[in-house]
């Protein structure tokens, strides 16, 4: 039976699931995997809840900037086992591509300071990279962007020449090509156009958990890593004036004057309040091997197919229209991710359960992409699933949160979450900046409006009724369908 959309998106996303599926970027597991201290400490300065790259960022900001905090991170499950060690490894920033979308939404300035905030974030985590990501294998790459239909392929034609009106100084970034192009020199078929621009693919958990290694080392007195202790409940004790809220785990309550939610896709779990603005989004993920069938271009390429979101009657399943493909260099295996499946299957925080007919249709789709016979699909070598956190506008939550959003009294709760499946374009510089805000310093760099979560915001554009609304135009016209077509 189907579960309405509306009972979907507001559900408590619940903790991380204890047993997720494996993905291939976990093995083998860092040394720091697991990690604990013999007993929780009992009091701290910060406790941040998360251990993916927007922790990373935060915990590492605070440790550089100030001479005697301790941090405690808490992470449900093993280090960066959340989105980050499940992505599709692209560093790319959307900008010229998204910004018709952000410029109607939200308006020029915030447009072009979301655009920037991608583009600095991507400079800077490459200036991490360089520093901790020794074997994280990244590369620059051009990105071919596939569009498989005119309509999605004209807007992109549209946005782009928007953001090169409007910003002359970051014109020059996107080239436009045709079909045949695409085919010839790319080797990228069954599509009507695409779009050319730099970007960057990598392996995110090494380069993280690189970070927390280097932290841990550095800063062994003041850092607390705390894996397996999940955060269940957070109180605000108002008679405890420096360490106020008391941040339960299964190993004890820690107690802390600030509280930072890194928790993305899982957020809704300790701020019901915002479940439904903020809400999960299953992912698939596959490796495949296509043993050798098309050159190795992962050294300087990477792809993406896009398509408005498609109902199959034979199948009864929807495919969002995004697909994101990166090969390593190395091994020659593709790194394919994206969706075909039904609403149930995909607005979920259980990461434990993977979507075959998403698997089956990323090989289909290998093959197509690169021109070779449809019959002839690739050996998948491993698969998996993870939980984005998407919101109702398509922007991130970063800042510092109010006692009505938390619904506990205190004003020292602050949130990074809800990337739109796109964080490693956002993650580094919001986890930063808002560890600078944290510490009150006055040059934090823009974090832009439109990220905060104001009264304004929560009134207009970052509702529950939003996201039901946008989710429904994706699957529910399709919801009677399936169900018929079963
Ligand atoms: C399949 C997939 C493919 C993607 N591909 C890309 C891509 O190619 N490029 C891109 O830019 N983005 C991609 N994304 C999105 C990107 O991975 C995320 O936006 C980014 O990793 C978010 O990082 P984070 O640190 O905020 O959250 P996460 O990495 O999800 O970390 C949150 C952590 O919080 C922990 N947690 C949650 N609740 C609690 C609690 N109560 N107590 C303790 N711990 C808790 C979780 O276990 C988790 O480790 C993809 C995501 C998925 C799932």
């Amino acid at each position: 039976m189907e579960i309405p959309i509306s009972e979907l998106v507001l559900a408590d996303p619940g903790l991380p699931v204890p047993n997720p599926t494996n993905p291939y970027w976990l093995q083998p597991p860092h040394s720091l995997s697991r990690t604990q201290s013999a007993t929780l400490p009992s009091t701290t300065d910060v406790v941040i809840i998360g251990s993916g790259i927007t922790a990373s960022s935060a915990s590492r900001t605070l440790l550089e900037n100030h001479p005697t905090y301790h941090i405690t991170v808490l992470e449900a499950r093993t280090l960066c086992s959340g989105a980050t060690g499940r992505n599709g490894g692209h560093l790319v920033a959307y900008g010229g591509l998204v910004y018709s979308d952000l410029k109607k939404n939200f308006g020029e300035e915030q447009a072009r300071q979301t655009v920037k905030f991608t583009f600095d974030n991507i400079e800077r985590t490459k200036e991490l990279i360089a520093k901790y990501g020794k074997d994280a294998e990244y590369r620059d790459v051009t990105r071919v962007r596939g569009f498989e239909d005119n309509a999605t392929f004209e807007s992109a034609k549209k946005s782009i020449a928007e953001f090169e009106e409007d910003n002359s100084d970051m014109a020059g970034m996107y080239r436009i090509i045709t079909k045949e192009v695409a085919a010839k020199m790319y080797g990228v078929n069954s599509i009507v156009g695409a779009v050319l621009f730099a970007a960057g693919a990598l392996w995110p958990y090494r380069l993280i958990t690189n970070i927390f290694e280097h932290l841990s080392e550095k800063y062994d007195s003041r850092l607390s890593l705390e894996t397996s202790t999940p955060a269940l409940e957070i109180i605000h004790d108002q008679s405890a004036s420096s360490h106020p809220y008391l941040v339960q785990t299964p190993r004890g309550a820690i107690r802390a004057s600030h509280v930072v939610h890194c928790t993305n896709g899982h957020s809704g779990c300790l701020l019901p309040k915002i479940r439904g603005a903020l809400f999960p989004m299953r992912g698939s993920m596959t490796v495949q091997d296509l043993e050798g069938r098309v050159p190795n271009r992962g050294d300087h390429m990477s792809w993406s197919l896009h398509h408005a979101p498609k109902f199959d009657p034979s199948t009864g399943l929807t495919q969002i229209g995004t697909f994101y493909l990166q090969q390593n260099h190395h091994s020659r295996l593709f790194f394919f991710g994206g969706e075909r499946k039904n609403a149930t299957e995909t607005l979920t925080a259980d990461d434990s359960v993977e979507s075959n007919t998403s698997v089956e249709g990323l090989q289909e789709k290998l093959s197509t992409l690169f021109g070779l016979d449809p019959g002839v699909l690739s050996r998948v070598v491993s698969s998996w699933s993870g939980i984005m956190g998407f919101t109702s506008d398509g922007l991130p939550l970063v800042g510092k949160l109010d006692e009505s959003v938390t619904g506990r009294a205190g004003r020292s709760e602050w949130i990074a979450a809800g990337f739109n499946g796109m964080g490693m374009s956002m993650c580094v510089l919001a986890g930063e900046r808002l560890a600078k805000k944290i510490l009150g310093q006055e040059d934090v760099g823009i974090i832009p409006g439109a990220f905060e979560v104001t009264k304004e915001r929560l009134e207009t554009s970052l509702k529950s009724e939003i996201s039901v609304a946008n989710m429904e135009a994706i699957f529910s016209s399709t919801i009677g369908r399936e169900a018929r077509a079963k």
